[in-house]
């Protein structure tokens, strides 16, 4: 028994492709496919490191976008709350960004992902340095960063369909929230 609805992370795809996701999930046979397809959880541990690997990927396929200011994992930010349900508004809220400072920051889930999914949206709020909106341009950017883009993209909401599922981590690295000195 579900109390609330759970958000709909796939609503922008095609019903053949959300009902393929919830039979999966249904036999149990979701996590496998995904571990296998994904075995490791990313070595990203911490903002400074998660600021380095932006500037890399910047530096890389952005370089005369503005500078970045704050990169960081913000647990504020709850992708549960925030998922509209549109394939193209969701991501937004998965990494939100500061437009003045150039900061972006990155849901916590994402800190017991695989690399995969962390380059996906890591790409995707750099993109949006150049691209304000979701639109045809701002989605060449991601692919031109990342040639997986939509493939990751659609994993990552499969998993965290399934992660609402069953309220478990497919990943879990950082089960135990690290001390923080700030409030
Ligand atoms: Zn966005």
């Amino acid at each position: 028994m579900r109390p609330t609805p759970p958000p709909d992370y796939l609503a922008g795809y095609p019903p053949a492709l959300r009902q393929q996701v919830q039979d999966l999930i249904e036999q149990g046979r979701l996590a496998d496919l995904l571990r296998r397809r994904y075995p490791r959880p990313h070595a990203v541990r911490s903002d400074a490191a998660l600021y380095g690997y932006a500037q890399e990927l910047k530096a890389a396929h952005l370089r005369n976008a503005p500078p970045l200011g704050k990169v960081c994992f913000d647990s504020r930010i709850h992708v549960i709350r925030n998922a509209l349900g549109t394939h193209t508004a969701i991501s937004r809220v998965q990494g939100a960004k500061l437009q003045a400072k150039r900061e972006i920051r990155i849901a916590s889930v994402f800190r017991d992902v695989p690399p995969e999914f962390l380059r996906m949206i890591v790409v995707h709020e750099l993109a949006h340095l150049r691209e304000r909106d979701h639109d045809k341009a701002f989605y060449q950017l991601c692919l031109h960063m990342e040639p997986h883009y939509h493939q990751y993209e659609f994993d990552l909401r499969a998993y965290l369909t399934w992660r609402d599922a069953t309220g478990q981590g497919l990943w879990p690295v950082s089960a135990e929230p690290a001390p923080r000195g700030d409030a």
